[in-house]
């Protein structure tokens, strides 16, 4: 049970937390922060929850983040349908949505500082992510590192295509690779 099936007064729920019985997010939650939904039986996510920064929703058949959530700023959509990220979530600092069919990363998300994307579709990494510090994308089809990452403390590139680390990456402390 959680606070949707108690039935509360859901413009004042400031963070929710929805358990296996909810089926479906209401569109009248716009003042939301934060939706934590990992598990769940819902398949989509209302555009209208414009107000959200934070969305935890790994392991549920949803297939599309929507692009009006531009005050997103964690993103965790691990194991889902999703096939995009849209290109304006620009305040994101950390995207997490490892196993999924994701191909692409927008250049726009300059303000991420954790990228998670192991397993997926993805060929590249934009080289406009300067502020990334921990970045994941073993098991996937990158085969290059952009030497702009110089704020990289943290890597894994294991299984991929990567022969070599860029020099200019100086603050790198931990990483692996093939
Ligand atoms: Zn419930």
């Amino acid at each position: 049970m959680c606070q949707l099936c108690h039935n509360v007064n859901h413009a004042k729920i400031l963070e929710l937390d929805v358990c296996s019985n909810v089926k479906k997010i209401p569109k009248t939650l716009i003042n939301l922060k934060s939706l934590i939904c990992d598990n769940a039986n819902i398949v989509d996510i209302p555009n209208t929850l414009v107000n959200l920064e934070d969305l935890n929703c790994p392991n549920t058949s949803i297939c599309m983040i929507p692009d009006t959530l531009i005050n997103l700023k964690y993103l965790i959509c691990d194991n889902t349908n999703i096939t995009d990220i849209p290109n304006t979530l620009v305040n994101l600092e950390e995207l997490h949505c490892p196993n999924t069919s994701i191909c692409m990363i927008p250049d726009t998300l300059i303000n991420l500082k954790y990228l998670n994307i192991v397993n997926t579709w993805v060929s590249s990494i934009p080289d406009t992510l300067i502020e990334l510090e921990w970045l994941y994308f073993n098991d996937t089809y990158v085969s290059s590192i952009p030497d702009t990452l110089v704020n990289l403390k943290y890597l894994n590139c294991a299984n991929t295509g990567v022969k070599s680390i860029p020099d200019t990456l100086v603050n790198l402390d931990t990483y692996y690779y093939n």
